[in-house]
């Protein structure tokens, strides 16, 4: 999928150092026109913004859940990335390297339980997941792709199942969540967190997959 990315979900911010839980997603845009699209659709309203991952527009929407239409398995993606001081040293897919192009394909030696490969990276002895999604907004198809990326190993593991049962290609409706949890810390203090879901919505135990294989299918999608 060679698209360029319209803007990116994000599950909070940063303020200064510090970590700004959010109730509603948040999007980032070089784009005016995908921003002005997303305030309009989700609520809230577009704000230039330096300072932030990148260089653009900002737009903190009043929503928590977001209709999105996957295009196949490829919209759902983890890899696995180790930095170091020397760079990335370990980019695989869990089985096989990705890169270097000279070892890619080769077997890159993680262990095969996810259990075990995040006990390695708990300790500095294997690679971080980083998982991406990849989706059209529900109400506003024509307005380009968007993304979400996750670090979490739970997000990873829950994207593992969803794609394993996507179509190869052919839209999937489904919703990016954020869903209030409570995490109870070693003090016994319990802190409210929103966890980023994603969901594939099923309808009689069927995907919820358009009939004809057409990911950009929306009425007035312009033929990009
Ligand atoms: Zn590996």
């Amino acid at each position: 999928m060679g698209e360029r990315v319209a803007g990116w979900f994000r599950a909070g911010r940063r303020i200064g150092n510090r970590p700004d839980g959010l109730t509603s997603w948040r999007v980032t845009t070089p784009d005016a026109a995908a921003a002005a699209t997303v305030a309009e659709l989700l609520g809230g309203r577009p704000v230039l913004n330096r300072e932030g991952e990148e260089e653009g527009f900002e737009v903190v929407t009043q929503e928590a859940a977001v209709a999105v239409q996957l295009c196949g398995r490829g919209s759902v993606r983890t890899e696995l990335m180790q930095w170091t001081a020397k760079g990335l040293v370990h980019h695989c897919d869990a089985t096989e390297y990705l890169s270097p192009d000279g070892e890619r394909g080769r077997p890159c030696g993680c262990p095969r339980l996810p259990d075990e490969r995040r006990r390695r990276a708990r300790e500095g002895r294997g690679p971080l997941p980083v998982t991406r999604v990849l989706f059209r907004l529900g109400g506003a198809l024509s307005a380009g792709v968007f993304g979400f990326r996750s670090g979490s190993w739970e997000f990873a593991g829950a994207a593992a199942a969803i794609r394993v049962e996507l179509p190869e290609g052919g839209p999937v409706n489904g919703r990016l969540v954020l869903r209030p949890q409570e995490w109870r810390g070693a003090e016994g203090g319990a802190v409210l967190f929103h966890r980023p879901l994603l969901e594939v919505r099923q309808s009689d135990g069927e995907w919820s997959v358009s009939a004809h294989g057409r990911c950009r299918a929306g009425a007035g999608d312009p033929a990009v």
